[in-house]
């Protein structure tokens, strides 16, 4: 595999190899001198130069920009040690992916870039574990840019539902289309240019595509890489200020290997995900420790207290060891501004601003069913808009309530939009309450409000665009959210009051519409509860066909 060095990285860096790093204090200095030696030749008074200089090693010595060598690693030979010793490990450790696989087995660096970039935007808020089938699948289907480039919006969407933040697949698949169209199918081939022409591509994932797919020497730091480097250099500050960022990345960008900059990457992020994990770090495992400044300050705590116990019985104690520490501690921008909680232990690091509460939602949502070939269930489905949450996803006819509004109001205004759809006449009454669903996004709670509805098949003519009526096995294939699935699964979750309800004879039929399919629910059905019956629904019976009163 073709190997790329990074026109990105400027400066020397330990090991002879080139890296973008924060100035050195050194060169600071010097510039301080010759611009005092130019004063001097200007003549100027012989003490100004002096003093001025004099003022700029006082402005280095507090110089936020440059880290205090305590969150750094000054000696290469430690850098030198740290990558053999990580590397060591995720030789023996590391995971067998397929995306990994494919990074060092395709040939083909436009393949290797485009397989390594779909896992990377898969990976960003998704568990591993979970990425794995729908990897397979995807590679399965469309093995190549331009085989995704040829698929449709909505064949993606299909094989995304589920993996959750829709907009990721939409966005490969916009860049898959750049890709084919304007880049004449060659992937970019730079951090710079992964950054700039493929949507949904930030800083870390172009690192990482560069890094991993192309050889590209860049440091890439993402959450868990994050969290490694703030427990090594002890950076307890606002791990997502730009001080901090900025240090990571530079730090980053120093530790990463020449020779193998994707597998250090890589070595980085599993050494996040298995030993450095946010609670309960396996330190005992770390095949860094050595390097670690928190793992030492907590021995260092521990052994002062239990020598301050000992001096409290009245032993005699030596003095106490310092703790190695910053030297500009109390105006560092790195440092935590919280003290030290001997409890956390190493999880004192990383810090993070306090989480926003998410938005808190209801929206009322109507399950609208008619009666099909061979006695199947269909449902209306209405697409979403192509931008914003969920975008481009099918959804049963939904309405966002209102604060202002009451809930009667906007179940009047639902029906009314149903009633649009289908080109029929439709009142509130209708609409049966089902109960509710609470779906959590990233930041919304969401509580779906399920009404359902069943119709007679000559009132059911879709009279707008975006909406179509699929079987429950169509459903199932569909591109719909898990809000949705959830929706289903309290939808089915009555089947047996249905049943009951349908052999009571209590059928019920109004200006040709067949009302009152769902039974009457003394009180709000939560899906999560166990059914009627007391039992839990199985995954399997999420979308099992129902053969019901509704024909
Ligand atoms: Fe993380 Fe512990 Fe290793 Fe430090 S020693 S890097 S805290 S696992
Ligand atoms: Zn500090």
């Amino acid at each position: 595999m073709s190997r790329l060095r990074s026109a990105m990285h400027k400066g020397k860096r330990a090991g002879g190899e080139v890296v973008e790093t924060a100035l050195p204090k050194r060169k600071k200095s010097k510039a301080a001198v010759k611009q005092a030696s130019e004063f001097t030749a200007v003549g100027m008074h012989p003490a100004l130069p002096n003093l001025i200089l004099q003022a700029h090693v006082l402005e280095e010595s507090t110089d936020a920009s440059t880290p205090s060598p305590y969150h750094t690693f000054p000696d290469p030979a430690d850098v030198v040690q740290f990558r053999s010793q990580l590397l060591n490990w995720y030789n023996k450790e590391k995971r067998e992916l397929q995306w990994r696989t494919l990074a060092v087995t395709e040939s083909d660096i436009n393949i290797r870039t485009y397989a390594v970039w779909v896992s990377e935007i898969m990976l960003q808020q998704t568990q591993v574990a979970t990425v794995k089938d729908y990897y397979n699948r995807w590679m399965k289907r469309w093995p190549t840019v331009q085989d995704l480039a040829a698929a449709t919006l909505e064949e993606v969407n299909q094989l995304w539902a589920g993996l959750g933040y829709y907009s990721r697949g939409r966005r490969l698949h916009e860049g898959a289309q750049k890709v084919a169209s304007e880049l004449k199918g060659q992937m970019p081939q730079t951090v710079d240019t992964l950054l700039k022409q493929l949507p949904g591509v930030g800083r870390y994932t172009a690192a990482a595509i560069g890094s991993i797919a192309q050889g590209l020497v860049t440091g890439a730091v993402d959450g868990n890489v994050t969290r490694v480097l703030c427990r090594l250099r002890a950076i307890g500050a606002d791990s997502t200020s730009p001080a901090v960022t900025e240090a990571l990345w530079n730090l980053a960008n120093m530790l990463v290997d020449p020779e193998r900059p994707g597998d250090f990457n890589q070595a980085m992020m599993e050494l996040g995900a298995r030993v450095c994990t946010p609670k309960g770090p396996l330190c005992s495992q770390c095949p860094v420790q050595s390097h670690c400044h928190s793992y030492r300050k907590v021995h260092v705590r521990q052994e002062q207290n239990s020598k301050k116990l000992l001096g409290k019985l009245g032993r005699k104690t030596s003095e106490l060891p310092d703790i190695e520490d910053c030297m500009n501690s109390g105006t560092c921008p790195l440092c935590p501004s919280e003290p030290w909680d001997d409890e956390l232990g190493v999880q004192n690091f990383p810090r993070k601003p306090p989480k926003k509460p998410p938005r808190v939602e209801r929206t009322l949502t109507c399950v609208v069913t008619r009666p099909g070939d061979k006695d199947e269930e269909n449902f209306l489905l209405i697409q979403r808009p192509n931008k914003g949450l969920l975008a481009g996803l099918w959804e049963f006819p939904s309405l966002l309530l209102e604060e202002e509004n009451s809930e009667k109001n906007q179940k009047r205004a639902l029906c009314d939009e149903i009633s649009r759809i289908l080109g029929v006449h439709l009142t509130e009454s209708l609409l049966q309450y089902v109960g509710e669903v609470v779906h959590i996004f990233s930041h919304i709670h969401q509580t779906y409000v399920v009404y359902s509805v069943c119709l007679k098949e000559s009132d059911t003519h879709t009279h707008t665009e975006n909406t179509q009526w699929l079987t429950r096995s169509a459903l199932q294939e569909a591109a719909v959210s898990t809000g949705l699935k959830k929706i289903v699964k309290l939808y089915d979750s009555v089947d047996s009051l249905k049943e009951k309800n349908t052999k009571d004879g209590r059928r019920q039929k109004d200006s040709g519409i067949m009302e009152n399919k769902k039974p009457q629910i003394s009180k709000k059905h939560k899906l999560g509860a166990a059914n009627s019956s007391g039992r839990q629904l199985s995954l399997n019976s999420f979308f099992k066909t129902v053969k019901e009163e509704c024909r």
